[in-house]
């Protein structure tokens, strides 16, 4: 706690949220403002030295964020968020379509990894197939069986945003990639507590947002595969990307920084640079300890139902009353300074799965302790004893 300035600001908030963003520690903010005070400039244009110390400001920031991925930096871009990123993998991967072509999601799926695909699939007449999920174990249900030779992407989560399972993808993707199918990984609620390490996982590209691993908003490193890398054209196209122009044409730089037209959000990178670094020397084995307390607890309250997540789950967990509306429930929680969420969570599909309209979502952070997770349960033990109708 004593290392993040938001709850020095705010002693008394119990923080419950880090799922949707997490609170940066204050050497992510001294790396901002080092980046302003002494850094900043254009990147790649630079014929001066603030241009030329932002543009290696940046390029070690890829580096240490390759490092975090487990990759090369020659194969990491540095895109604005996830949902941008899966949208332009969407929108140009290579690929022929044809009518019938199919696409293999999972029901667990964010918005951001769905509706890219939806839209995809209404151009071009594809099939969109997606893969159960376990409603006892919560884990990801078969998949052979959606494979075949008409499969030209894979697109699921590593980490639900909802109950937090942790989905073994591994064996889904090399299959795919066995079939010629691009595979591509959203790793936005894994990234803070699953070590990443992309290349052994047989995908073709994976993206995670760095707000949600202690960075800052608008930076998310997408790694590639070298056999997407060569085909993938540039996405989005503009300054800095170009080798020449003609009046109808334009022949671009190669490597990953064709994927970055235009000025990038270098603090952010910087910042999540700084972010993962730090997060690498932190011991999260607290969090594994609180969510388990946080679950067997929940589980001892007859009136409330915890979704399954399996085993090694990220700290977030999912709960339900059919008593109360989950709104209710993170409003009153709300007015006793605990912030949870509660609704789909941007995933109206794998809630339909469950047939629940809302759930309310825990997601602990390293500034979490076993102290918010009593005074959680207190406050839910005390909305229970004055509005049920027991
Ligand atoms: N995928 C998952 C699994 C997420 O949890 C989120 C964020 N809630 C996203 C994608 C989208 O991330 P962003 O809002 O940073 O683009």
């Amino acid at each position: 706690m004593s290392q993040f300035a938001i709850f020095r600001h705010y002693p008394d908030l119990i923080y419950l949220d880090s799922a949707a963003t997490c609170h940066v520690p204050d050497v992510v903010l001294e790396a901002v403002q080092h980046y302003y005070q002494q850094l900043h400039g254009n990147v790649h244009r630079g014929s001066h030295r603030l241009g030329r110390l932002a543009t290696q400001a940046l390029e070690q920031a890829r580096e240490q964020l390759a490092i975090f991925m487990g990759a090369p930096a020659a194969q990491v871009t540095l895109q604005a968020s996830t949902t941008a990123a899966l949208n332009q993998l969407a929108d140009h991967l290579p690929v022929t379509w044809q009518a019938g072509d199919e696409i293999v999601l999972s029901w667990a799926e964010h918005h951001a990894n769905i509706l890219p695909w939806q839209r995809l699939a209404q151009r071009y007449q594809l099939q969109l197939k997606y893969i159960e999920i376990d409603p006892v174990t919560g884990a990801l249900g078969a998949w052979e069986h959606l494979l075949s030779e008409r499969t030209k992407v894979v697109s699921v989560s590593l980490a639900s945003n909802v109950t937090g399972a942790v989905f073994a993808v591994q064996p889904l993707l090399q299959r795919a990639q066995q079939l010629g199918a691009w595979t591509i990984v959203d790793a936005a609620q894994a990234a803070a507590h699953v070590p990443l390490r992309v290349t052994e996982l047989g995908c073709d590209a994976l993206v995670l947002s760095a707000h949600k691993a202690y960075g800052m908003t608008g930076c998310a490193p997408l790694y590639l595969s070298e056999r997407l890398l060569a085909q993938l054209p540039p996405m989005v196209v503009g300054g800095g990307i170009v080798e020449q122009v003609s009046p109808l044409s334009a022949s671009f730089i190669d490597g990953v920084q064709r994927f970055e037209a235009g000025s990038p959000n270098t603090v952010a990178i910087v910042a999540a640079a700084t972010a993962v670094q730090w997060l690498t020397t932190q011991d999260f084995t607290q969090l594994q300890q609180l969510r388990s307390l946080l679950v067997h607890e929940l589980q001892q309250r007859p009136w409330l139902t915890v979704l399954p997540s399996g085993e090694n789950a990220t700290p977030t967990v999912a709960f339900y009353s059919t008593e109360f509306h989950a709104q209710d429930i993170a409003i009153w929680l709300d007015q006793h300074d605990i912030a949870v969420r509660a609704g789909h969570h941007c995933a109206q599909l794998f809630l339909q799965h469950w047939q629940l309209p809302a759930v309310v979502r825990v997601s602990l952070g390293i500034y979490n302790t076993e102290a918010h997770i009593q005074r959680l349960l207190q406050t839910l033990d005390a909305g229970w004893a004055l509005f049920s109708s027991d």
